[in-house]
């Protein structure tokens, strides 16, 4: 008998490791064909590591062998979207979910999904209702806008808005606005997508009233504002206002629409975070239609608004393309109970996670920075050296770009063997993965966009990660 036909007798058998598996509690309430698919699965890599000779008859320890493949089972029966714990300081991080809900928002989901609900039903008559009647009353008086509709996102909001208003015509939009958000959301492309015809005007860095009025023919359709977002021109500048355009827009029955990006609802004039337009000052300044994101700085669902004067919006629901992109309910729920909450700019700050987070004074920051590195420093020992550095957060989303937010961030420098590299993939891998930054030689944690229950839990993480357990 060869060798290699040995060691495969070693190997135990999909039953018998599988009746290992459910005495694990977390493993027994998995489906069991998919535990046998993985457990199948993690034999044949180890059979064919036997075969490539990557095995020898010392490594296959009975237990030690059982408990790699459980560990493998375990981390590939885990759901493939799943919470990630972000230590990175950016608040509306766009690969870890951008914003989370408020509290009311997620009790507003949870309802709307376990129960039945008047999605489209109207209960003073009985009769079919309309799933846009939910926000439009609190989207109104939130932004004061005569109307209001939303969508799947602002992405669809902005093509729904061009292809029912601007479809056929030319749309006067400023160089300098000409913006590509990230996902590949660029509004040339979008705008040919819809049917309309883009006429650009002005300089990068500056547009005039005249370079718009100049434009306008018998082909125009519209005006466009786009909010630049992620970047920002600065020096010799010069943007038409709305109040501006309506000037030459108005006496023409031309709309001006402004694509307002992250949806700030807030007043951020007392922080330090500089001017940043809300949705209600558009409408007073006489935008006509403006949509914006939902889970931006607005901090709710991911959703596309519109809101604007009656006359349009009514079009814009009649476009068919609306049944397209419409939002689902659970998105409804989540939408009218944040958008309740800023009824309140207080009650907003505080409850709004997105706000909350933005707005935590820099002593606040430091105090938590040194609670987090206190666990750390007991739960890691020797491991590393924890201390604690005043570094800067960002808003992220595209929002206030080039803003940096004071914060302190706890620094993780490991004290011999592990790189930071090492550690930052052992943390991805951890359950749940852990997401930090490496700067000036050190894993930095920041404490920003750490909830007070998650600096327990990220400290036993790097602690399992220094065990080598992660
Ligand atoms: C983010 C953004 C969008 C896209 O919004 P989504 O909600 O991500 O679809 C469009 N326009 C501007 C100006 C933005 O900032």
């Amino acid at each position: 008998m060869s060798e290699k036909t040995n060691l495969y007798r070693l190997l135990p058998s999909v039953d018998g490791v599988l009746e290992r598996l459910f005495e694990e509690p977390d493993l027994a309430a998995r489906p069991r064909p998919l535990l046998k698919d993985l457990v199948t699965e993690a034999l044949d890599h180890v059979r064919a590591a036997i075969r490539a000779g990557e095995v020898e008859q010392g490594d296959l320890d009975e237990a030690a062998l059982l408990s790699k493949i459980i560990d493998t089972v375990r981390r590939r029966s885990r759901p493939h979207f799943r919470r990630v714990v972000n230590a990175t300081g950016v608040v509306i991080h766009t690969n870890l979910g951008r914003s989370l809900l408020a509290d009311e928002a997620v009790q507003a989901v949870t309802e709307a999904c376990a129960r039945y609900s008047n999605l489209e039903f109207d209960l003073h008559t009985g009769k079919r209702g309309s799933r846009y009647s939910h926000v439009e009353e609190i989207l109104r008086r939130v932004t004061g806008a005569e109307a209001g509709l939303v969508v799947n996102n602002n992405a669809a909001a902005v093509l729904l808005v061009l292809d029912t208003l601007c479809k056929g015509g030319e749309v006067v939009v400023s160089r300098g606005e000409l913006v590509e958000i990230g996902g590949s959301f660029r509004i040339p492309e979008v705008m040919e997508k819809s049917g309309a015809l883009l006429r650009e005007v002005g300089a990068t860095n500056r547009t005039h009233l005249r370079d718009y009025e100049n434009a306008i023919t018998d082909e125009t359709v519209a005006l466009l504002k786009v909010h630049a977002s992620n970047y920002r021109i600065i020096g010799f500048t010069k943007e038409v206002s709305i109040p501006e355009l309506q000037e030459i827009a108005r006496p023409r029955g031309l709309p001006v629409i402004e694509d307002l990006g992250s949806g700030n609802l807030f007043d951020f004039a007392p922080f330090a975070f500089g001017y940043e337009p809300t949705a209600q000052e558009k409408v007073a300044q006489g935008a006509d239609v403006i949509t914006f994101s939902g889970d931006k700085v607005l901090g709710g669902p991911q959703a596309g608004i519109i809101v604007g004067r009656a006359e349009y919006i009514e079009r814009i629901k009649r476009n068919p393309l609306n049944r397209a992109l419409r939002i689902d309910k659970m998105t409804l729920a989540a939408l009218e109970a944040t958008l309740q909450l800023y009824m309140d700019p207080e009650l907003a700050r505080k409850k709004v996670p997105t706000i909350a987070m933005m707005t935590v004074p820099p002593e606040e920051l430091r105090k938590k920075a040194d609670r987090l590195a206190r666990r750390l420093r007991r739960e890691v020992g020797e491991s590393a050296a924890i201390s604690l550095a005043p570094g800067a957060s960002r808003v992220g989303g595209g929002s206030f770009p080039e803003r940096d937010l004071e914060t302190t961030l706890v620094r993780v420098e490991p004290a011999g063997g592990l790189s930071l590299e090492a550690l930052r993939d052992r943390l991805l891998a951890g359950d749940p993965p852990l997401v930090g930054r490496i700067e000036d030689e050190a894993f930095c944690l920041d404490p920003r966009t750490l909830a007070e229950d998650e600096l327990s839990l990220a400290a036993g993480l790097v602690a399992a990660a220094f065990s080598g357990a992660a």
